[in-house]
């Protein structure tokens, strides 16, 4: 017989439970205890495959049960490799009845981000606390409808946005909070690599392609974090060096970023360079990264000599073990639903400037 007391705990601890009808009764759940949150991923493309899963099998407290996929033989495969269930792997239709699955306590939206609105509110509606790969979504309106469905439906929402999990930046983020250098005053980031594809959602509008959403949000969340202050202003510039792939969308994304006091930010993203660099100059030194996005081997120095180099296990795992916990002890996400929409109210200005050609406030 379980008390009262230890049964709101468990709730509450974000434990799945069993249904069970019991004569008298409507159907009840009984919580059971679980040594791991179940993740189920929807999209198994590139990080899914290559990053994601693998990092679940590092992971303490969450582990891999579940995929959705529209690929039959993903799923075959993924099967076999996982040793996951018929039951716990579902197609994007039959996606809604895992509401019914209590081996699944979170749903990963690992898809292009025209599709991160729609899997993130379904899967807020079949009550499972939602993760959603950056960007958080195309517009502003977008993201806060998946916040409003998470807030309704009671479950956490956290931005796959790994740099807010691993130790070098967040070592960063406390420099720049405790103004150990002195007040930011100017930023430099720069993120992009070489995409050699010709015919990928990156490079679809419908899909949520272009690189300011897929690298943009990195030097522009950098800025962001490195100021510790939200844009007022931007001019922005998109161009491309290959316009017979980037049709649709940008494959460069210059932009400049004026925050509140004066501090300035001069951002760049790209599918076509290779980069991945953050200077942060204060008033009274410096901290610069070399990579600061890196999937490993993030690597900084401070004017002072100090080394921000310290080495992490795995950013993957590091970021779903921190949001299994922050479920599990209904604590804040690193990462929140609210992080990833400041990042989109800036994109869609960036975008408003590139259009204008001219600078836009925000
Ligand atoms: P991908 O193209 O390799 O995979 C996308 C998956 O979505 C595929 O399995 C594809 O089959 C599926 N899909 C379903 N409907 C689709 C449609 N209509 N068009 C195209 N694909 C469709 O992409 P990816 O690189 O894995 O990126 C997925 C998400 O993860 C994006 O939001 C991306 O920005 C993000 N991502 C994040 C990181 C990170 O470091 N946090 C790294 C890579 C990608």
């Amino acid at each position: 017989m379980i008390n009262r007391r230890k049964f709101i705990g468990q709730v509450t601890a974000g434990v799945a439970g069993i249904t069970i009808a019991q004569a008298g009764f409507a159907n009840i759940i009984v919580p059971q205890k679980k040594d791991k949150l179940g993740i189920a991923l929807v999209g198994l493309g590139y990080y899914s495959k290559d990053l994601l899963a693998p990092a679940l099998q590092l992971t303490k407290h969450c582990k891999l049960a579940g995929i959705v996929s529209g690929t039959p033989s993903k799923i075959e495969s993924w099967q076999k490799q996982y040793n996951l269930p018929d039951k716990n792997c579902y197609s994007y239709d039959s996606f809604d009845s895992v509401a019914n699955n209590p081996d699944i306590d979170v749903i990963y939206v690992v898809l292009p981000p025209s599709m991160h609105a729609e899997y993130s509110i379904r899967a807020a509606k079949a009550g499972k606390h939602v993760w959603c790969e950056k960007p958080m979504a195309p517009s502003v309106a977008d993201c806060k409808a998946m916040i409003d469905a998470c807030n309704k439906n009671k479950v956490k929402l956290a931005i796959g946005y790994r740099m807010h999990h691993e130790p070098n930046t967040q070592k960063l983020m406390q420099l720049v909070k405790d103004k150990t250098y002195g007040k930011t005053t100017k930023v430099a980031a720069n993120a992009g690599y070489v995409d050699p594809r010709t015919d990928h959602w990156k490079q679809k509008k419908s899909l949520g392609g272009g690189v300011m959403g897929d690298m943009g949000v990195y030097p522009l969340n950098a800025a962001r974090y490195s100021t510790g202050l939200e844009p007022i202003a931007v001019t922005a510039k998109a161009s491309t060096t290959r316009p017979e792939i980037y049709k649709e969308v940008e494959e460069t994304m210059d932009f400049t970023l004026e925050f509140p006091g004066g501090a300035t930010a001069v951002c760049q993203a790209s599918f076509g360079k290779s980069m991945n660099d953050l200077q942060v100059d204060c008033a009274k030194g410096w901290i610069k990264f070399s990579p600061f996005s890196a999937y490993n081997g993030v690597n900084g120095v401070a004017s002072d000599g100090m080394k921000l180099n310290a080495p992490i296990e795995n950013e993957q795992s590091t970021q779903m073990d921190d949001d299994t916990l922050a479920i599990l002890n209904n604590k804040p996400l690193l990462a929140p639903g609210e992080e990833g929409l400041k990042d989109i109210v800036v994109v869609e200005a960036i975008y408003r400037s590139v259009a204008a050609n001219s600078r836009v406030k925000i």
